[in-house]
């Protein structure tokens, strides 16, 4: 009788222990915040980020870097510093299925050679204007990415069947990771909130969030922009749902897998 007693007092231990080991492992929303196109107003993003011990993703097109509003070099390099992913967006910002295939495949792969050789660990790529297909699927596995983010198909405010909340994680797809729309300038700081609130009460999974331009809003910023201000907002706001189990990390991290080479010379 006592050896049973000693067994039924471990197994009420054991149950009572069932609730802490399922806090332990209490469902959890990734936030990625993917910045695309290299725009020259990312320079900023860098330091504001880190202020919220926050690391992000920034889409790189490798053609485009020190032209004209867009980012230089060694503006990359600071952000690659700063502790942000740097991915691949295509030599030229082209829309991958209406060029011919063999363009298509050279924007990816010679996009991330270039990045790679300028000293980044480019793991992830974002499909320009988020144009994909299958075959555009394999051609960025091809070139050695280990991840591909498109834009759209997961729910957006005045969307809600637009298909989940989140990604589930590993994602169903790693070469088709689904977003919200990018941010726009008519969104209101609540519409990107509830994003990741609907996520939150999903439970569990990876909610890429993409951002284009920052603007101050009297300088003719175009639809796909935010303020300064409304994303600072918003980071300050999202560091506090790290009490509700709501993390940020960049992409390449929360998907994993080494830096691969792109093949052919
Ligand atoms: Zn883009």
């Amino acid at each position: 009788m006592r050896v049973l007693g000693v067994i039924c007092a471990v197994l009420a231990a054991m149950a009572l222990s069932v609730p802490a080991s399922a806090e332990a492992a209490k469902p959890k929303i990734t936030v990625s915040l993917g910045f695309d196109d290299g725009d020259a107003s990312h320079a900023m993003v860098g330091s504001l980020l880190r202020r919220y011990g926050m690391r992000g993703t920034f889409y790189i097109n490798s053609g485009e870097l020190g032209k004209r509003g867009s980012l230089t070099v060694h503006q990359v390099k600071v952000l690659a510093k700063q502790g942000h992913e740097i991915g691949g967006h295509t030599l030229h910002h082209v829309r991958l299925t209406e060029v011919a295939p063999l363009t298509a495949r050279k924007e990816i792969c010679q996009d991330r050679k270039a990045l790679l050789k300028m000293g980044f660990k480019v793991r992830t790529f974002a499909y320009p204007y988020g144009s994909e297909s299958t075959p555009v699927h394999r051609m960025a596995a091809y070139c050695g990415y280990n991840a591909a983010r498109t834009v759209g198909g997961l729910t957006q405010p005045g969307c809600l069947e637009c298909g989940g909340y989140a990604e589930p994680l590993p994602p169903r797809d790693k070469f088709r990771i689904r977003t919200p729309g990018s941010v726009r300038a008519d969104n209101t700081l609540e519409e990107i909130q509830e994003e990741v609130l609907a996520a939150e009460g999903k439970g569990y999974g990876l909610l890429p969030l993409v951002f284009h331009r920052i603007c101050a809003a009297d300088e003719g910023c175009g639809e796909y922009s935010v303020t300064p201000e409304l994303l600072e907002e918003f980071l300050a706001w999202l560091k506090t749902r790290e009490s509700h189990g709501t993390v940020v990390r960049p992409l390449a991290d929360v998907i994993g897998g080494k830096v691969r080479p792109v093949p052919g010379r």
